[in-house]
């Protein structure tokens, strides 16, 4: 399976870590080694002293899709959650700077937490996702999936022109903004239109 995740695909995230409005889906991706399933510990890596989260709303592709036309890209959705783009964001700022690849701040092992997932039909409106996540009890991060700069079509009609979409592939949609550093101890939980899907400590 592969991870597809989105970067600056929520105005206000893109300010606030000075980028500018991508003109296209900004794509990267992150191996199965980085998955770090529900209620597992997130153990903070030694390479780093700036791991922030991202939440992000997570897609399941429901089956193979290859140049998927907008119309039909929700028929390619069986599910989804919250999960955490963990980042090394002191990392990401150096390979920014010399305009090199950001994997090593993006897909290390367990940088991708994964809630439990819910069937796209129990959403009330699948234009209007609202999500949040919640760092020690208070909320940190808000969004809706209304605010993003491209919607889940644009982006499977996107991702599929380059990449054949698999079933099981994920696609982590983007954070809003909020971002914001953990420290060893917090407790982080994803919440989607007020369910609890995703718990994880860091330790
Ligand atoms: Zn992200």
């Amino acid at each position: 399976m592969k991870i597809f995740c989105i970067g600056r695909n929520y105005a206000l995230h893109a300010k606030e870590l000075n980028n500018a409005i991508p003109e296209e889906p900004v794509i990267f991706m992150k191996p199965s080694t980085a998955l770090l399933r529900d209620g597992h510990p997130f153990y903070y890596p030694d390479f780093s002293t700036g791991i922030e989260y991202e939440a992000e709303l997570v897609f399941k592709i429901a089956k193979n899709g290859k140049s998927i036309q907008e119309q039909f890209a929700w028929s390619y959705v069986s599910e989804i959650t919250v999960g955490i783009d963990f980042t090394a964001r002191d990392l990401q700022s150096k390979l920014k700077e010399k305009a090199l690849p950001w994997e090593l701040a993006k897909a290390f092992d367990n940088s991708a937490v994964i809630g439990d997932f819910i069937s796209i039909n129990d959403l009330v409106d699948k234009d209007k996702i609202q999500f949040e996540l919640k760092k020690n009890g208070e909320s940190a991060q808000s969004g809706n999936s209304a605010d993003m700069l491209f919607s889940i079509p644009q982006i499977i009609s996107f991702i599929s022109k380059y990449f054949t979409l698999q079933t099981g592939d994920l696609i982590y949609s983007g954070t809003p903004a909020g971002v914001g550093k953990i420290a060893i101890g917090d407790q982080l939980e994803g919440c989607l239109e007020g369910k609890s899907l995703m718990h994880c400590t860091v330790k």
